[in-house]
């Protein structure tokens, strides 16, 4: 698995919108990495593996030995089924293309080179494709959370890769650099989603809008800027290091000047004016990361041994039960052999529409047709900025009443991503 250089191409959405981040999380040491990016990271390996054997995903095998350090077979279908969603996009790509293709994986590129940043921001491609006019990158989304194809990782990885075709005064072989992100179990419908650019256009987007935003993160008196998008994923924010963060979070949800130390004080809600009212809104994610982040780092401190006065861990509810045996040929073997009939350990029933739909992403045909079999109720209503792409419910007009959700992220020209749920997870 790669490394992570302090300017990484995966860390440039924090660059560009925190100048302290970078400098302020080399001092940290990482936090280990949670189950979805292990779980991630052997999908993101099966589809290394198909591409470089030209194997469908779905016939590689559990390895013998394990390929990373938090290398965990289990839920091996699931991971074969998402990573061959990928593989099987650059083979129509490639089907489609009517003249010499080529597919790579896992390439290494290093986008600073442009800059004369020669290292510290390195990162590797999930696939890039070259055709007679193209050059694409693709990368492989796992996960839920939705990063739409203008991401700046993307736009990074494309310059790195169009590196090792420039020659100065001479034109690159492929007009159009399109950046692609695949991802078969976001939240978006849209699993594949691409956004087509000149190189001019990538070079006028690194030297007016990162390369500035780079030198004051490397500069010597970086400022922290708070915002959800930047301390989602930052480790000061994960470690509960940032008192920008935490003081901003505070007086934003508050509307109250007050210092870290003290009882946070909340205010009558009907005492807010429209614009405090508003400005609570914009704050509910960023609050809601940071309250996630403070209870992760508490019961962390509690799980590795230490103390907090007031607190202590206890057991949650009994989980579910699992089957001992994983390997499902194995487990049908032994259950057959308690003489119970197949319909009462594995009848079969049809699968749910979201499932059925995707299992056919790559069947235009059988898909529309299945579409036609299935309903999508209208959604409940839920609060959303003006600035949102979906029109005004207006209520009494036949819609349901009812919050069901605040879609806080729907100002920003990037779609809405899943709100994180206040994360009280680990305490009862
Ligand atoms: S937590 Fe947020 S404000 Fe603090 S350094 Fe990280 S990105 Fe910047």
């Amino acid at each position: 698995m790669s490394h992570h250089a302090r300017h990484s191409p995966s860390r440039a959405k924090r660059d560009l919108v925190c100048a302290a981040a970078a400098s302020r999380e080399a001092l940290l040491t990482p936090s280990p990495s949670g189950k979805a990016a292990a779980w991630g990271t052997d999908s993101h390996w099966i589809l290394e593996q198909a591409l470089l054997t030209d194997t469908p995903c779905t016939h590689i095998n559990v390895p013998a030995e394990a390929p990373h350090d938090e290398f965990d077979p289990s839920d091996w279908d699931e991971k074969q089924r998402r990573a061959q969603f990928a593989f099987a996009y650059a083979q129509r790509v490639k089907a489609q293309a009517g003249g010499p293709v080529s597919i790579r994986a896992e390439e290494r590129v290093y986008p600073g080179r442009w800059l004369g940043i020669f290292d510290d921001m390195d990162g590797s491609v999930d696939i890039t494709i070259i055709t007679a006019i193209m050059l694409e990158i693709v990368d492989y989304k796992s996960g839920r959370m939705h990063v739409p194809a203008t991401d700046p990782q993307l736009k990074l990885y494309a310059l790195g890769m169009v590196l090792e075709y420039y020659v100065e005064g001479q034109p690159l072989p492929f007009t159009t650099i399109r950046c692609t992100i695949v991802q078969p179990n976001g939240s978006d419908p849209e699993a594949v989603r691409s956004v087509d650019y000149t190189f001019q256009e990538l070079y006028a987007w690194l030297t007016d809008v990162y390369s500035p935003a780079l030198a004051a993160s490397n500069g010597p008196d970086p400022v922290a800027t708070p915002s959800e998008e930047g301390c989602r994923w930052c480790e000061c924010s994960k470690q509960n290091t940032c008192r920008e963060l935490a003081t901003t979070a505070l007086h934003q949800i508050t509307q109250v000047e007050q210092p870290i130390d003290a009882t946070p004080y909340l205010p009558e809600i009907g005492g807010l004016s429209d614009s405090e009212l508003c400005k609570v809104l914009d704050a509910v994610p960023l609050f809601e990361g940071w309250i996630k982040n403070v209870t992760e780092h508490i019961f962390n401190r509690l799980n590795d041994g230490g103390t907090l006065p007031g607190y202590k861990l206890v057991r949650k509810r009994v989980g579910r039960a699992t089957w001992t045996e994983k390997d499902d040929k194995k487990l049908r073997s032994k259950l057959k052999n308690k003489k119970l009939p197949i319909d009462v350990y594995a009848p079969r029933t049809v699968l749910s529409p979201a499932q059925l739909l995707k299992a056919l992403a790559d069947q235009p045909d059988k898909l529309a047709s299945v579409k036609l079999l299935t309903h999508r109720p209208e959604g409940g209503l839920k609060l959303a900025p003006d600035s949102s792409s979906s029109p005004a419910i207006v209520p009494g007009s036949g819609a349901a009443f009812g919050i069901t959700d605040l879609d806080e992220t729907a100002s920003t020209e990037t779609p809405a991503q899943p709100a994180q749920s206040a994360a009280f997870s680990c305490l009862e």
